[in-house]
């Protein structure tokens, strides 16, 4: 593929696919955390280890931006190859194009392991960084993927966008790689955020700058009104009724005086979009989400996250046609989303998104370039997994009522199937 072309995201299927996509109504649940009270209780003695434990951090405006600034780190730059696994969204795709390095795909297995084979048989002397994601908060064999590494000469990008905690080997994620990256909306009730870690190398170099009070305060204002948005801070919304429609009313007058460029304050990464935006590779997270990053209940977010993904999965364990992706929450993971592989997706995603069910595909759109013969696992996991959100937000009300519609689906679906047998 031609380093620059970025022509795939305007082809008509894409587009189109991303048309049908903002067309489904808003979800009747959060997909991601959203802040409530309860965010800030349940304290445990119990230290759950994060990728924070690994080495020096620097908090940016998305995961993304932390992709292109490790990137930016080593070195990475025209005439040198990144491999890629070929299971990925675009997000992490981007930044690796921005740098002006090739991406390079790489095998994955069905159980989204690394295929270090196939990675063997693609190095060459351009080869520099290896990317590897810890899909959905479970860790790879990052020990093996350290050793790999080691031995050729590569370095190692760890993507803890999925697994902000949990550790393998007795030591945090995020310690394995020369450096690795986070995203923060995945995990706290933050409009935007990501960071960049490493238990390797200094970053004080590294500077950041602010992106303006106009950003900070839309950062603030933003992570309040999801929360409003599905009332889960209902005290608080009355309290801000006022401060709420000021915003809204200045907010219009600068809209309508100025060009798109000059009020369009947010990353595009906080909104659902998939492009990297160079504008904020050196912006600093907002000092609301930098606040709540740090008090929020950690201990609250790792054992509800693992609690609810046991809910969902016990819901579905004895429907045909479906399974977990994974066949054991296993200690020490705190996950992301519970992934479950599904006969006949797409019409079960149709149907649970026209429900407002906040259902999820990470990888459902693949580079381009990516077809069978790049990876079959890959291709496959895009086309039937499913993930359903299980973050600390969701109440007792709202989980039961995803799980009772998911059920209904997925049971419909079935049973269709028999009828036309
Ligand atoms: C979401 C995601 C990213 C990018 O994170 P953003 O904060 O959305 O920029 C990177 N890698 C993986 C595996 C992701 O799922």
């Amino acid at each position: 593929m031609k380093k620059q072309d970025f022509s795939w995201l305007f082809s008509e299927t894409v587009f189109e696919k991303v048309e049908a996509m903002t067309s489904y109504p808003r979800a009747r649940v959060p997909t991601q955390p959203v802040l409530s009270v309860k965010s800030f209780t349940g304290f445990g003695k119990r230290h759950v280890p994060s990728v924070l434990d690994s080495g020096a951090a620097k908090f940016v405006t998305s995961g993304r931006v932390a992709i292109a600034l490790a990137l930016q780190q080593m070195n990475v730059g025209k005439d040198a190859e990144v491999l890629v696994p070929a299971y990925h969204c675009p997000a992490m795709v981007e930044p690796v194009i921005w740098s002006g390095a090739t991406p390079v795909f790489y095998k994955i297995n069905a159980d989204t392991s690394v295929n270090l084979e196939d990675i063997k048989a693609k190095l060459n002397a351009s080869s520099k960084v290896l990317m590897a994601a810890n899909y959905f908060g479970f860790p790879q064999d990052l020990s093996a993927l350290r050793e790999f590494c080691d031995t050729n000469g590569l370095k190692l990008l760890e993507d803890c966008a999925h697994s902000f905690f949990g550790q393998h080997k007795g030591k945090p994620l995020g310690s394995f790689g020369d450096y690795a990256i986070g995203s923060s909306m995945k995990f706290f009730p933050v409009y935007e955020g990501g960071c960049l870690i490493s238990s390797r190398n200094s970053l004080k170099k590294l500077k950041l700058n602010s992106a303006g009070l106009g950003f900070e305060a839309k950062s603030a204002f933003n992570a309040l009104e999801r929360s409003f948005e599905y009332q889960h801070l209902r005290f608080l919304k009355v309290i801000l009724t006022v401060p709420t429609t000021l915003k809204n009313f200045i907010w219009g007058r600068i809209k309508s005086r100025s060009s798109s460029e000059n009020y369009n304050l947010g990353p595009g990464a906080s909104d659902g979009g998939f492009g990297f935006e160079e504008k904020w590779l050196n912006k600093r997270c907002s000092w609301f989400s930098r606040f709540l990053i740090s008090t929020v209940a950690r201990t609250r977010i790792a054992n509800r996250r693992r609690e609810n993904y046991l809910l969902l999965e016990e819901a579905v364990k004895d429907i045909p046609g479906c399974r977990p992706l994974f066949p054991e929450l296993y200690q020490g993971v705190f996950p992301w989303v519970f992934p479950v592989i599904t006969n006949n997706t797409q019409a079960i995603f149709d149907e649970l998104k026209n429900a407002g069910v906040p259902v999820v595909r990470f990888g459902e759109f693949l580079w381009p370039c990516i077809d069978s013969t790049v990876c079959e696992n890959s291709v496959n996991l895009s086309r039937c997994v499913l993930q359903f959100p299980c973050h600390q937000e969701l109440r007792h009300d709202e989980l039961n009522w995803m799980i009772s519609m998911i059920k209904t689906a997925l049971l419909k679906t079935e049973l269709q199937k028999v009828e036309m047998l």
